[in-house]
């Protein structure tokens, strides 16, 4: 049995990405004592029944009192509020982490209400999938997946070090990045992708009826892959795009840029510029491959 890492542990939001994390610590013996924290009953209930957690309840003052690890993992518009809430009964010398897929308006929006003494460790896991909730999390989630942490300059390294060390022991491989940095490379890597599957989903269904239920039958042609992206959690997705605004527009800009290079060449019967991008795409799909991140 491992010795606990963290005595006691607050999740604020315990939805796929809290619950998995709750799971792994549970099950490795890393933790002393889990507090877990959501608004609705019903997901407080869920996480009793799910034994994730030993105490629930729907006030993150409560959840965070006496904490050694607070980990806030709920849709990153919430921080704000949350930080004003907690700040004043985070114990000294606790952490606070996050798992929010966007990092430089996470930082401003805790960092002004954390009192000296209690150390912030901006973090991402990048894991995921396109369901929701407390149910649909499991322990082995992380499992060589990419894990980033964007301490800023006045950050404790032993904080990091020890929010490093609970994601390396989750199985993930993590690395240090600046926060707006962070923000660019995911607003290519996962960003946009989102807002595309998102865009082409809903162009089908503002389809006409039949031409709808065609695109419905013959999905396996390729949209059925974007369906499942589009089928992510519509609050967190909102809130990813509205605090990552200027990396996405940035990325977005040069994304329409490139469709229009395609457009043309499509329309001039330009055959070789097509195959040279799509020989291009496709070696891209294999280093993904050998990188075992398929
Ligand atoms: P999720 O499954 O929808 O869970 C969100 C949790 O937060 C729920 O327990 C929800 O319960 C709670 N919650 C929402 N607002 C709250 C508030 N104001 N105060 C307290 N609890 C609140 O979401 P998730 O997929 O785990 O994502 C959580 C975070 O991780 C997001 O910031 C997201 O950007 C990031 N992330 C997601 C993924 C992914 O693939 N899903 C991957 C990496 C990082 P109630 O509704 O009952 O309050």
């Amino acid at each position: 049995m491992t010795e606990p890492l963290f005595q006691r542990v607050a999740f604020i939001g315990i939805g796929l990405i809290g619950s998995s994390l709750a799971r792994f610590l549970r099950r490795e013996g890393m933790v002393g004592e889990i507090v877990a924290c959501a608004r609705r009953q019903e997901t407080l209930d869920k996480v009793m029944e799910l034994k994730l957690a030993d105490r629930v309840t729907d006030d993150p003052v409560v959840a965070a009192k006496d904490a050694d690890l607070v980990m806030i993992g709920t849709p990153v518009a919430a921080y704000a509020e949350i930080g004003r809430r907690i700040g004043p009964v985070l114990k000294p010398g606790a952490i606070v982490s996050d798992v929010g897929s966007v990092k430089q308006t996470v930082i401003r929006d805790l960092s002004p209400s954390l009192p000296a003494g209690v150390h912030f460790v901006p973090g991402h896991p990048v894991a995921g999938t396109e369901h929701s909730g407390p149910e649909s999390g499991f322990a082995d989630l992380f499992h060589d997946r990419w894990c980033i942490l964007t301490p800023t300059a006045g950050t404790d390294p032993a904080a990091v070090a020890k929010i490093s060390d609970m994601w390396t022991r989750a199985g993930m491989r993590v690395v240090e990045m600046d926060a707006e940095h962070h923000d660019k490379v995911l607003a290519v890597t996962s960003h946009l992708p989102h807002l595309i599957a998102y865009t082409i989903v809903g162009t089908a269904t503002d389809l006409e009826e039949t031409l709808r239920s065609e695109v419905i039958k013959f999905s396996a042609g390729g949209f059925r892959d974007f369906t499942r992206i589009a089928a992510s959690d519509p609050v967190m997705w909102r809130d990813i795009f509205l605090n990552n605004r200027e990396a996405v527009l940035e990325m977005l800009q040069r994304f329409s840029e490139d469709l229009s290079a395609l457009q043309r060449a499509i329309r001039w019967g330009e055959g070789d510029k097509l195959e040279e991008l799509f020989t291009r795409t496709r070696a891209i799909r294999r280093s993904i491959i050998e990188a075992k991140q398929a």
